[in-house]
């Protein structure tokens, strides 16, 4: 499941969820409670990933992405 970083606009706030591809986007800050959360393009922990070892997606052989819905070896 892709981990979607978000950062709120009002208080500077960062968090990590995972959630799947047709999960609505977060917009409620758990900080400020505003909803001025902005999703980031990436997550850390994907980027240190693919330094050492790209993951395979088990059902296209493909290179995992975060963008791929199925790839169950990504956490
Ligand atoms: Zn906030």
């Amino acid at each position: 499941m892709p981990i979607y970083e978000y950062r709120c606009e009002s208080c500077g706030h960062q968090l990590e969820v995972m959630q799947k591809m047709s999960d609505p986007l977060l917009k409620d800050c758990p900080q400020c409670h505003e909803q001025k959360l902005t999703k980031l393009m990436s997550a850390g922990s994907f980027q240190v990933k693919s330094k050492s070892a790209a993951p395979v997606c088990p059902s296209t052989g493909a290179a995992a992405m975060p963008s791929c819905g199925g790839c169950p070896a990504l956490e």
